[in-house]
């Protein structure tokens, strides 16, 4: 399992980062993006910890642990500066906290975030046909939620994404303890979206080239 979609106690996770990175690993996830909510507050004040944090546990953990940043109920106009000075901070992994079905989420922050060509829309609820295609265009990757309520729409972003040839990525977007995911239930939220066990591993190489390519 590859899991690049976390929050800790720099957001509104339970787990202090370090914490978080063992359990995972110790769940079976071989790399995990730490992703904690930001906007224009307090961006600056958790991608410095996240980054510090990810150097000293990659220098004595075999788990890959990554930092990230999920940009949230933003307005849409701010996601391309805030992704531009999240990666400047040295964020490796950019989410966006998409069009949920679950929240109110500004609309036109999936298209945004897709123009702003971020690594990752989360839980993009009824994203469009449009969307999709662009987002296959702009290599930004459509994720497959397992978190309760964002996890209603997976089977839409599934249908879609595969349809169009967007790339599918899927996330635990974990914020306790008992969120993380064995590979064996991943498996079983692929299967639930109406994914096949081939589209499974295909999403895990996904997130492996992501990996490959941002860090
Ligand atoms: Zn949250
Ligand atoms: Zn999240």
């Amino acid at each position: 399992m590859i899991d690049l979609h976390t929050h800790t106690l720099f957001s509104d996770g339970e787990l202090l980062p370090s914490e978080l990175v063992r359990l995972a690993e110790m769940t079976g996830c071989e790399a995990v993006a730490l992703t904690d909510h930001a906007d224009s507050s307090n961006l600056d004040w958790i991608v410095p910890r996240l980054v510090q944090v990810c150097k000293d546990l990659n220098a004595h953990w075999k788990i890959r642990a990554i930092p990230g940043i999920e940009l949230t109920h933003i307005p849409p106009a701010m996601i391309g500066p805030l992704a531009e000075k999240a990666r400047a901070l040295g964020a490796l992994v950019i989410v966006v906290h998409g069009e949920t079905l679950v929240e109110p989420v500004p609309p036109m922050t999936n298209r945004m975030a897709i123009e702003a060509g971020v690594d990752i829309l989360a839980h993009p609820g009824l994203i469009t046909v449009e969307e999709v295609v662009l987002a296959r265009e702009r290599k930004v990757a459509l994720e497959i939620s397992a978190r309760k309520g964002h996890s209603l729409a997976n089977g839409h972003v599934a249908r879609l994404g595969e349809k169009h040839g967007a790339e599918l990525v899927l996330n635990t977007d974990s914020h306790s303890p008992d969120d993380l995911l064995s590979p064996g239930k991943a498996l079983q939220v692929a299967l639930g979206a109406g994914l096949g066990s081939d589209d499974f591993e295909r999403m895990l190489q996904n997130s492996r080239r992501l990996i490959a390519r941002l860090c």
